[in-house]
């Protein structure tokens, strides 16, 4: 078996993906007109249950459009959680805003929203909610606070499309919902991202900058600055025949991530593992352990143990106001983190490989040599762990 690598993702093609492009190459409509754009649009807001979707070239472009076209502009503060990916904040940082952070639970790994209002101030304008790893957010609590303050909730759900809050879609929680369509997330058109919402007038204000900000009525009049977010037909085609099988793509990773719990169940005193809260079905992006917190074991040296058995894993992310440009100056060389779990969780996570092509054995591998790498690095010598330490 280690002559074959598991990957953590892999795009699964298997429905009209073919046909669909060679219709795009034959007919001379690869670029960012023609009718997959479309047909994409009205399959992708048809299953987020809202009467709106608009499609971008990828998920940071559509976060940023989310914020651009809420009129999100120099000077205002958008409350995120600290553990994403950053593009949450970079598409902050494009409109000149600040990204304010927020610890996260240590359950779900999403924001915390009892320490939502404390981020709260006079320049806040949008809370941007994160599903991570397609467990969905609890958005009640935030919604009410929200509305109590008279903020926008945009959620960045690139990870959560298929999920579900309440028995209720992500991609319908919030005012805007951005999804990403890279080649590892849940469906993929190779590079591509979406907003779905329900209000007509903002999704008409995000296709207008969108497309350079051109006025409808008059062929290369811009009256004010837009940008180039458009997706291509040929990315839309691929797309249209992922989003036809949107469910089995979502229901593959469950099945997957059902795997994963029945392998793992043993060893809940060594790893939390992701389960859902009551009021949730997760579409599993990305299958998630983390240590228990009393554990020594160094987790890059765990990543590269399971490498060498031909399991690729990924860390959970480092905490966005650990990166260079987002520290956050109040914080520097204080001695508590002000976000105590989010730098735990992301110190002791990692994701496992988690897509369409898994099989049941070689879940069962992956949790085999997980357990077995994880216990090899717990035994080592007494020094080896207080160097660690
Ligand atoms: C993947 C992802 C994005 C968008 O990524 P792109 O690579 O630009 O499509 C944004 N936010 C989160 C949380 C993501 O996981």
């Amino acid at each position: 078996m280690t002559d074959r690598i598991i990957r953590v993702a892999e795009p699964v093609l298997d429905g009209n993906e073919v046909a669909y492009v060679m219709d795009c190459l034959k007919t001379t409509w690869i670029s960012s007109r023609g009718s997959y754009i479309d047909r994409f649009e009205k399959l992708l807001a048809d299953y987020c249950d809202v009467p709106h979707a608009v499609v971008t070239n990828n998920g940071t472009t559509s976060l940023h459009l989310a914020l651009a076209a809420a009129g999100v502009s120099a000077g205002d503060e958008v409350i995120m959680p600290t553990l994403s990916y950053i593009a949450t904040a970079n598409a902050a940082h494009y409109c000149q805003a600040t990204p304010v952070f927020v610890d996260c639970e240590p359950e779900y790994l999403s924001m915390d929203p009892e320490k939502i209002e404390a981020a709260i101030t006079p320049r806040t304008r949008v809370i941007m909610t994160v599903p991570l790893y397609g467990h969905p957010v609890d958005m009640d609590p935030i919604r009410e606070i929200a509305d109590r303050h008279g903020l926008l909730v945009i959620e960045d759900a690139a990870e959560a499309i298929g999920a579900l809050y309440k028995g209720r879609k992500v991609g319908s929680l919030a005012q805007g919902s951005s999804f990403s369509f890279f080649g590892n997330k849940t469906i993929t058109t190779g590079e591509g991202g979406a907003i779905t919402t329900t209000d007509e007038q903002y999704a008409s204000r995000m296709r207008f900058l969108r497309g350079q900000a051109v006025d409808p009525a008059k062929n290369y009049w811009h009256p004010e600055v837009g940008y180039n977010y458009r997706m291509t037909n040929v990315a839309a085609a691929i797309g249209t025949a992922q989003a036809e099988r949107l469910d089995v793509h979502v229901r593959r990773r469950q099945q997957v991530a059902q795997w994963y719990f029945d392998e793992l169940r043993d060893y809940e005193d060594i790893f939390q593992l992701p389960h859902p809260a009551s009021w949730a079905t997760p579409s599993y992006w990305m299958f998630t352990i983390l240590m228990r917190s009393d554990a020594q074991v160094p987790r890059d040296e765990w990543i590269q143990a399971l490498s060498s058995k031909g399991i690729e894993s990924r860390p959970v992310f480092y905490p966005i106001h650990t990166m260079p440009m987002y520290r956050p100056q109040a914080s520097q060389g204080k001695l508590s983190s002000p976000f105590p779990v989010a730098e735990r969780c992301a110190a002791l996570g990692i994701n496992l490989p988690t897509h369409g092509n898994l099989t049941r054995d070689d879940v069962a591998y992956v949790c085999e040599q997980t357990v077995a790498t994880w216990t090899q690095l717990s035994n080592r010598k007494p020094q080896s762990r207080l160097r660690a330490a």
